[in-house]
């Protein structure tokens, strides 16, 4: 008995070293888990932080339990606005966002919030330390942290 020939790839792209190209696709299921009332709200146009309900800390992304005590978190709306805090340029990325390169990835503050949040700033063509940025969603929804971004507040 023989193992059948296949009759496409992998293709060899170089000989020396050898080197062949292989495409494959892998289909995941992600559970956002208790994460999910932060997308659920994402699908609304709405920012949901986390604070902790022993010691207040107000955390800008979703966390069930607070870092500092231990304490369970409630969810609460972040503002729709905020302050570039820090920022930089991609000019690599994963493959899902490589065709988008360069592009800028800044972490955005927010009054009376604790914790930072990161987003891709988008129609700022130079983003500087302190600008003031409002949230935009995206109209066709993709579940994902990718549905918000931010632009220069005028
Ligand atoms: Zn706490």
């Amino acid at each position: 008995m023989k193992l059948p020939e296949k009759t496409e790839g992998p293709w060899v792209t170089s000989f020396d070293p050898l080197t062949r190209q292989w495409t494959y696709t892998v289909t995941y299921n992600v559970s956002y888990a208790e994460d999910s009332p932060f997308f659920h709200a994402l699908g609304h146009n709405k920012l949901l932080g986390s604070e902790c309900q022993k010691c207040r800390y107000r955390y800008a992304t979703p966390r069930t339990v607070c870092m500092y005590c231990g304490g369970p978190t409630d969810w609460f709306e972040l503002p729709l606005e905020g302050r570039v805090h820090s920022w930089t340029t991609c000019h690599f990325s994963g493959e899902p966002y490589l065709s988008e390169c360069p592009f800028h990835l800044g972490l955005i503050e927010f009054d009376r919030v604790d914790t930072l949040f990161m987003t891709r700033l988008v129609g700022i063509e130079q983003p500087r330390i302190g600008m003031p940025v409002r949230a935009c969603f995206r109209r066709k929804k993709t579940w994902s942290v990718n549905d918000v971004y931010f632009v220069k507040k005028e």
